[in-house]
């Protein structure tokens, strides 16, 4: 039987990653939705933080509604919006001027914190995925950085994995930016530290009492290290445990899945 370390049961606050550790495809990983619930029946603080730039976080919550697992708007946290409170964070001026490649998700992020459009002569040049992306966007924004606006990247991913297989990422992207431009992004998703350090700020815990719980050793649990709070890895998604014991990133604990994350709490 599985051993809670005490760390664990001290924690209050909760970052969660989404595809592969609470869903896969279309369906809830088993025990999801119980351990959703029993964050809420036990008032613990955590988000949903997702790399994923394209969606609104409204529409984030209801995915996870769909697959009945319990879900607000307020609990998730997209690279779309940690993209936004960086510009908010760093920007001179209160309407920071911004071209944008992206979808949705963070062309709505950037107007939310004031952000205006401008394609001419943008303080910042941030892109996301976009499944419309253009050699018309890449130049727009290839021109912008050239002449001295800020380049940041929703996410380095440079492959996502749908159903037709892995097919280019909001990484790619950048990448292509990067190469007609010369410029490098600021990355702002998982594993960037800021991440971390964004979603902290969002539910108000400290870094010794919040654990990042992922499938990923290269987003989430490198995102946990980066950000300087404990981790641990579920084997329901992406990494293995072979891949965790061959990986510089360690995570503090290794689950194979949720339920027996509940169970470190209901064996007392
Ligand atoms: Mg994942």
């Amino acid at each position: 039987m599985f051993e809670a370390d005490n760390w664990l049961k001290e924690c209050d606050g909760f970052l969660i990653d989404l595809d592969g550790t609470l869903y896969r495809g279309h369906d809830a990983v088993p025990h999801a939705k119980e351990f959703v619930e029993w964050l809420n029946r036990t008032g613990k603080k955590y988000l949903f933080v997702t790399n994923n730039s394209s969606r609104l976080p409204r529409q984030v919550a209801a995915k996870l509604r769909e697959m009945g697992i319990p879900a607000e708007e307020e609990h998730v946290f997209t690279s779309s919006q940690a993209t936004a409170m960086y510009i908010r964070n760093h920007s001179k001026v209160v309407t920071p001027a911004v071209y944008a490649i992206g979808e949705e998700g963070l062309l709505s992020a950037l107007t939310d914190l004031g952000c205006r459009w401008e394609e001419e002569n943008p303080d910042y040049v941030v892109v996301g995925i976009d499944r419309d992306f253009t050699y018309q966007k890449l130049m727009t924004a290839s021109l912008a950085i050239r002449k001295g606006a800020v380049f940041l990247g929703t996410n380095a991913d440079k492959r996502v994995p749908t159903e037709k297989g892995l097919v280019p990422g909001a990484g790619s992207l950048s990448r292509a930016v990067a190469a007609a431009s010369g410029g490098e992004p600021v990355w702002i998703g998982k594993p960037e530290a800021r991440m971390v350090e964004y979603s902290l700020q969002r539910i108000g815990t400290t870094p010794d009492r919040t654990v990042m719980i992922g499938d990923n050793l290269e987003t989430d649990i490198l995102a946990g290290i980066n950000g300087g709070i404990r981790t641990v890895l579920v084997l329901t998604g992406y990494s293995s445990r072979r891949d965790a014991e061959r990986s510089s990133h360690k995570p503090d604990m290794i689950l194979e899945d949720l339920s027996e994350f509940l169970r470190c709490f209901e064996i007392e």
